[in-house]
């Protein structure tokens, strides 16, 4: 039984060379950049008004006070897309609005709240207030500046950068390519949600949860036929999933019973397991291998357990299979509001509820079947072996959502 760092490092040392391909940047959310990415201009592209006002010479304007307003006079107009023909002289002012570019000759704007304009004088404007050297001038490349990394390689690209990228202009990304993943569950008692279900019949569930996860983790989930427990059934779903998809991921069938037909049905179609069974808590069973330069991951059939088995070695590697440098669980600390105990001798990932004041209590029963406390849970909190922390511990939590 292999010890939960060496399992993972196995799985990820197992990874085949990332494949890129481009993305538009309406397709690129959360996708793994391949390369990072400079940007190709100024940010602002030019000098420009940060206000509705007036560009100015902020000398001209030295004593202006609300008391002794001074008078510009007017000599156009520039909206937002337009530019000022010539240099504005001394003495005068343009019209300017948000985002309108600097007319040459100004170096100021002064906000319209600080300006009045006498009815029978329009081409008159008093200004009110003095105004210091490029105040509410928004300077060109004071935002980006142009060859500067905007987005960076192995991380996945964020709304934000989005918006950053679209305004340099960029159009699409390299971007690391996304596995199919087929998602597999075995067990004759299974039925599809919606279904009637006979006597000694369950819903399946796995399928879902993990479809969820997967496209959390970047990758493209496929949802595949229900497996009967029969080993013919069993290889054969294996031969359609690895023909279909990069990853293949199964659940249940991955224990010692008889009915367990995964790792028969794995070998025998020409897989090449590098382990079994791992000692944790929940997911004891879990299992690794590769066919053909693609993944192959045995989950356990209890929900969660194939759910936790997923976040811990599933989605890092399908972060790493796209290139993705972050492959941890986000974490953070916090503090128990009550005890936790791991009698056992695996370490125990305890599905936890941890609240807006960052305190944590255990989300519910604890059992690889309880999927009540997995619905209510929102972080994983890994307790070694035979260990009880106390109240008012700080330990660290693992968040998936
Ligand atoms: P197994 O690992 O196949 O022995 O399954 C362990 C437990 O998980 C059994 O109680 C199964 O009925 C249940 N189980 C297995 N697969 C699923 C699934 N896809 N959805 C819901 N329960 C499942
Ligand atoms: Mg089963």
């Amino acid at each position: 039984m292999l010890e939960f760092e060496e399992a993972l490092a196995r799985i990820l040392a197992a990874i085949p060379p990332i494949a890129s391909e481009r993305a538009v940047l309406s397709e690129a959310h959360g996708r793994v950049l391949a390369r990072q990415v400079m940007s190709p201009v100024d940010l602002p592209l030019f000098d420009n008004s940060a206000m509705d006002g007036y560009a100015v010479r902020a000398d001209d304007l030295a004593q202006a006070k609300p008391e002794s307003p001074v008078r510009l006079r007017l000599c156009g107009k520039v909206a937002a897309g337009e530019n000022f023909k010539g240099e504005i002289p001394s003495g005068s002012c343009v019209r300017l609005f948000t985002g309108s570019p600097m007319p040459s000759g100004a170096d100021a704007v002064v906000m319209q709240e600080d300006t009045l304009v006498e009815p029978k004088d329009p081409a008159g404007i008093w200004i009110l207030e003095a105004v210091k050297p490029w105040e509410n001038v928004r300077l060109r490349a004071t935002d980006i500046k142009r060859n500067a990394r905007v987005a960076e390689a192995g991380e996945r690209l964020t709304a934000g950068e989005i918006s950053l990228l679209a305004a340099t202009g960029i159009e699409s990304v390299c971007v690391g390519r996304r596995p199919k993943v087929g998602l597999v569950a075995t067990g004759s008692e299974l039925k599809e949600p919606g279904q009637p279900l006979a006597d000694a019949q369950i819903y399946e569930s796995n399928r879902l949860g993990l479809a969820a996860l997967v496209r959390n983790a970047g990758a493209l989930p496929a949802t595949l036929p229900l497996v009967a427990d029969s080993l013919a059934a069993t290889r054969l779903a294996l031969e359609e999933a690895f023909n279909q998809c990069d990853v293949v991921v199964t659940s249940g069938g991955a224990s010692v019973g008889e009915m367990d037909f995964i790792r028969r049905a794995f070998e025998q179609g020409g897989g090449d397991l590098q382990f079994w069974r791992v000692a944790i808590k929940p997911g004891r069973p879990f299992m690794f291998g590769h066919r053909r330069g693609k993944l192959f991951f045995g989950l356990p059939g209890n929900p969660v357990s194939a759910f936790v088995t997923f976040l811990l070695f599933v989605r890092p590697a399908l972060l790493c299979w796209q290139g993705g440098t972050h492959l941890a669980l986000p974490a953070h600390p916090a503090t128990l509001a009550e005890p936790l105990a791991n009698p056992s001798d695996r370490r125990h990932f305890l599905r936890v509820k941890v609240d807006e004041m960052g305190t944590i209590r255990s989300a519910g029963l604890q059992a690889s079947h309880a999927l009540s406390s997995l619905a209510a849970a929102n972080g994983l909190v890994e307790l070694p072996p035979r260990t009880t922390w106390p109240t008012g511990t700080t330990v660290q939590v693992m968040r998936w959502e």
